[in-house]
């Protein structure tokens, strides 16, 4: 299959290439983002391949369609960037990776929650600078402390299980489905509300739909235990920015860990060290002392990368042999709230 991929990365280059030996696809690596104005850069393209912050709205699909692709390969599990109604319109089948390594995620989410609650971001950056005072860096325990974790599917689970089962802190979740399995382990199902009133630490892994939808905004803050740590590794826009930054100068928040930005695509997976940053909101982000930036890395590892490679091309095989593509791979719109 004749495969136009948008968004490349080396990283991706060499994760693809290793992968397709064994597949034999033609693959065309573009760097640009998939928007009105590149998608002519698919033309001829069976298929195109596109990550979280690629447009796939109605007129880019159109383009797409009138110059002959069928197909659009996720290289990520979340597709809140697609409009499902125009690619199911104009035939075409949208697959994804539902999951490559949940572990990776979860992992860097504990990752962020540490770093940031004891201080270890900036005393790396104080230690280099030859300053070992340990001023400004006092964090607390997570054990015994009350996290909220909202939405306990695939990532959100392995993230419940390490902070009840490892660090022994009491976790309050909150799912459309709740997981019996975490119950048996102490985990504790509370209506939105009761969590943000009790918990110290408030971690985000449902996906993003209209009903999550900036589910952390000025109202949810204001119910909010003073001092709450707000964590979000999953979609930027289930956070009201805006209101963020105004309950971290109020105090309210007591620091905010973040992998996912609401406006990420003009800035993420972009090496801008040397331009002006013209996006005021994460520059005033980046001003505070208690908020830790990444730009959209919690999947980045070998195994998840390997596993992103090889689901995404198996896709294309199945599509280019004929065969129906998994359950779990299709993206359709009734299984946006469940799967994300
Ligand atoms: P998943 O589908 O396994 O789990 C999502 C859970 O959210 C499900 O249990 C679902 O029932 C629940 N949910 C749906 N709507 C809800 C609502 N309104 N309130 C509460 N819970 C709700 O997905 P996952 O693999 O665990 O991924 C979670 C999210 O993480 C994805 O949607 C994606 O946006 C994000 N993600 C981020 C990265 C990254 O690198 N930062 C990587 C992968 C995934």
């Amino acid at each position: 299959m004749r495969i136009a991929m948008f968004s490349t990365k080396p990283y991706d280059r060499r994760s693809f290439d290793a992968v397709n030996e064994g597949m034999g696809h033609e693959i065309l690596y573009l760097e640009p983002r998939l928007a009105p104005l590149t998608a002519p850069l698919a033309a001829g393209a069976e298929a195109v391949c596109v990550f979280v912050n690629d447009d796939l709205s109605a007129a880019v699909l159109e383009r797409l369609a009138a110059d002959g692709t069928r197909l659009v390969l996720l290289r990520c599990a979340g597709f809140n960037n697609v409009d499902l109604a125009a690619a199911e319109r104009l035939g075409m089948k949208v697959a994804r990776v539902p999951a490559y390594s949940p572990h990776a995620v979860a992992e860097f989410t504990i990752g962020l929650i540490l770093s940031l609650v004891r201080g270890i971001h900036r005393a790396h950056q104080r230690t280099r600078d030859g300053n070992f005072a340990l001023e400004g860096l006092l964090g607390f325990d997570l054990h015994g402390k009350t996290v909220g974790v909202l939405g306990t599917g695939k990532i959100g689970a392995i993230v419940a299980r390490i902070l009840a089962s490892g660090f022994g802190c009491r976790v309050l979740a909150h799912d459309v489905r709740p997981d019996p399995e975490l119950m048996a382990i102490g985990v504790t199902y509370a209506a939105p509300r009761e969590i943000a009133a009790q918990a110290d630490i408030l971690t985000l892994h449902c996906p993003l739909t209209p009903e999550t939808h900036h589910v952390v905004r000025a109202e949810t803050l204001a119910l909010a235990k003073s001092g709450m740590v707000l964590v979000n590794t999953s979609r930027g826009a289930l956070i009201d920015t805006d209101a963020v930054i105004d309950a971290l100068k109020s105090g309210r928040l007591g620091g905010l860990a973040i992998d996912v930005y609401e406006q990420e695509a003009d800035l993420f997976f972009e090496d801008l060290s040397n331009k002006i940053l013209n996006d005021d909101v994460i520059a005033r982000l980046l001003t505070f002392p208690n908020v830790l930036v990444t730009g959209h890395q919690a999947f980045f590892t070998a195994e998840a990368i390997g596993a992103i490679a090889e689901v995404t091309l198996g896709n294309a095989s199945t599509i280019a042999a004929g065969g129906a593509l998994g359950a779990a791979e299709v993206a359709l719109p009734a299984r946006a709230v469940a799967h994300g």
